[in-house]
């Protein structure tokens, strides 16, 4: 069977992928006919599955998603990899991280997760909803102990003092306007516009952050961004103006530069 038909009739009769296999050849009556029916419409109507589910995987970990986030991506995973590896290396032990613009929450909870001597990582988003969803996957993912959410802007300065941190991770809206409109249906159409859109060059979220969120970096901290094609060396060139050295850029599997990693130097350009 196809895997979005074994994941849509194990989401509609409370089934695992493998207890649907197990149980193929049993009727689905009733309540379940008709939730696997209203799934497969919304799905043939170009949903993504993600939604369809309410449900998506990252880093291995389960992630509950509606419309109101974006669902996570396979290639973000490049830098919630680098942020685990970095603490790992680093200072794991007590460190505190900074997830901006979190969404569903998956980058700063794979971390939690996989680095679980952090003593924080917060969590921060401006939409509400989004906080509400990030909150119900720090508590499914059980890390509600280190994960505290917040709802803020991340073009503006931090509303309360949220203390230094050894690490930000930032996945912010990137795509330029006019471009959203030629993405794929299922992402043009059913996700979020205010998670993908990052004004006309896409560039709108970056300055922002370095100059709000940056001196909350501790000196020989770190920052990390995810960004789209192209826009990585102008971001590059935004962190050494704004205090960060050491700039370092990262491919994802089609070869573009889909992250960007800084050091703070230390010295304040405020
Ligand atoms: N990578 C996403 C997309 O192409 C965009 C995510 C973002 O803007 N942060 O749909």
């Amino acid at each position: 069977m196809n895997l979005e038909a074994k994941l849509i009739l194990g989401a509609a009769s409370g089934k695992t992928k493998e207890e649907v296999i197990r149980d193929f050849g049993l009727f689905a009556l009733g309540d379940v006919e008709k939730r696997v029916n209203d799934m497969l419409a919304r799905r043939l109507n170009g949903e993504p599955i993600a939604y369809v589910l309410g449900e998506w995987e990252f880093m291995g970990l389960p992630f509950n998603v509606d419309r109101q986030v974006l669902i996570p991506r396979a290639d973000t995973e490049l830098l919630a990899e680098e942020a685990i590896k970095y603490l790992r290396a680093n200072k794991g032990s007590g460190a505190r991280v900074l997830d901006l613009c979190c969404g569903t929450g998956c980058i700063g909870i794979s971390i939690a997760k996989y680095v679980a001597s952090c003593r924080h990582v917060v969590l921060v988003d401006k939409s509400v909803h989004a906080i509400m969803v990030a909150r119900s996957n720090v508590l499914r993912n059980g890390v509600s102990r280190i994960v505290p959410c917040i709802d803020a802007d991340a073009t503006k300065a931090p509303p309360v003092s949220l203390d230094k941190f050894d690490l930000i991770v930032c996945n912010p809206p990137y795509v330029p306007t006019a471009e959203i409109d030629a993405l794929e249906r299922g992402v043009r159409d059913f996700e979020p516009r205010e998670a993908l859109d990052g004004g006309e060059d896409g560039l709108d979220f970056y300055p922002a952050v370095i100059r709000y969120w940056g001196p909350t970096v501790k000196e020989n901290g770190a920052i990390m961004f995810e960004c789209g094609e192209g826009q990585a060396e102008l971001i590059g060139e935004m962190l050494v103006s704004g205090g960060f050295k050491d700039v370092k850029y990262l491919l994802d599997g089609g070869g573009t530069k889909r992250v960007v990693t800084a050091i703070k130097s230390g010295t304040n350009f405020e």
